[in-house]
């Protein structure tokens, strides 16, 4: 049987629901980087059957509580050292304000973003957490959470590699919680490669953090990082290694997709954005080794061409803030929701906002927040038009 033939028959399968294998995604990656329409067309057409007409978005505020961190990434401009005046030390006093201006745009969920482990490296980090009166990051996240809940937000953490019992504390006021994996290579690790400065990213890390989100029941939001050097091979292995965690625990509720874009004040500003075309078939691969999962793509990353990714598998635009920038990709704002919901009509599907939890996972929390979620919640499991138009 020729390659041609085996490539159709494979994504045949995946319609008919049967699993795809790691060698036949390659195969089937070869052949779409030379004509990548039947891909695109069984993506789109499992993502119509398994997600129908509607994209979502959850409607945030970024809060970029502490942005030292004791790992360097090549690529990642979010970092600060003490004496950046990017530098961001959140006060309580600020976590209030902006949440209480988060309330008045009407945001349904409070991202707070860290770096790793700041206090275990910065003295500048262990004196605001001494002035603000806590003993370490987790606790003044807990601090942060119980706030905006107390405001009607609904908390989502991204704080790095959080130990077993820091994210079960967590869990207690996060409806969910983040941890990209980034890639799965352990060659990306070594010297001159994006991940050799940052021990949080190497794999086995990683997977352990995501096993334990699994074994606590946190619904998680991971992802990949999409031209930082990796091969075909290891992007398919890190999605594998998505779908198989899902698989033992199944509390992954959405897979991040986000294409590489240079930042000037980092090691890698000279490397070339992530190719569009490569990208796009990363993403509709994503659909057919997980065929039911939750896909999505940061808008303001493809500013020109984001509607297009809907006809070949996504689902989902992530956070999308109408009051604060983007702190990882400062250099691409959000898209008006405005313009995200005019464009996503003209490609025909229906914008709706969503909680920072996703409808399938809210057995996973407790009492306590789905009651405070069910006062802005719709029949769908989404949220109220009236709450965030
Ligand atoms: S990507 Fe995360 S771990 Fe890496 S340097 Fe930036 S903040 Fe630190």
């Amino acid at each position: 049987m020729n390659k041609l033939v085996l490539n159709s028959e494979s994504l045949n399968n995946v319609l008919e629901n049967k699993t795809i294998s790691r060698q036949e995604t390659i195969e089937i990656y070869q052949h779409a980087i030379k004509d990548p329409r039947e891909l695109f067309s069984v993506a789109h057409n499992l993502r119509k059957k398994f997600k129908k007409e509607t994209v979502t978005f959850s409607k945030k505020a970024f809060f970029n509580i502490v942005n030292l961190c004791k790992d360097t990434c090549t690529y990642c401009t979010y970092k600060a050292e003490p004496e950046d005046t990017k530098l961001s030390l959140m006060s309580k006093q600020q976590i209030l304000e902006l949440l209480q201006l988060a309330k008045k745009y009407k945001c349904v969920e409070a991202l707070f973003v860290t770096g790793e482990k700041p206090e275990q490296k910065y003295p500048e980090a262990r004196e605001w957490l001494k002035k603000n009166g806590f003993k370490s990051t987790v606790e003044y996240l807990t601090h942060a959470s119980e706030l905006a809940l107390e405001l009607g937000l609904f908390p989502h953490t991204n704080a790095g590699n959080l130990n077993f019992e820091e994210m079960r504390e967590l869990k207690k006021t996060n409806v969910s919680m983040g941890i990209m994996l980034e890639n799965v290579s352990d060659r990306l690790t070594e010297r001159g490669m994006p991940h050799y400065l940052a021990a949080s990213k190497r794999p086995k890390t990683r997977l352990s953090i995501l096993e334990n989100s699994g074994k606590l029941k946190i619904p998680m939001t991971t992802g990949i990082l999409v031209g930082i050097g990796e091969t075909i091979e290891e992007i398919i292995d890190s999605i594998f290694a998505i779908k198989q965690l899902h698989q033992k625990y199944g509390n992954i509720q959405e897979v991040i997709l986000q294409n590489f874009q240079p930042k000037q004040d980092t090691i890698m500003k000279n490397n070339p954005s992530a190719d569009e075309n490569y990208f796009k078939t990363i993403v509709a691969l994503s659909r057919i080794i997980m065929p039911e999962m939750n896909i999505q793509i940061p808008p303001n990353l493809s500013p020109k061409s984001y509607q297009s990714f809907l006809s070949i598998g996504i689902n989902d635009w992530g956070g999308i803030s109408p009051l604060t920038p983007d702190f990882v990709n400062p250099e691409f704002s959000w898209p008006e929701i405005s313009k995200v919901d005019e464009n996503s009509k003209n490609a025909g599907f229906d914008l709706k906002c969503r909680f920072p939890i996703y409808p399938e996972f809210f057995s996973f929390i407790s009492k306590e927040l789905r009651d405070k979620m069910s006062v802005i919640e719709d029949r769908e499991g989404l949220v109220k038009e009236e709450y965030w138009r």
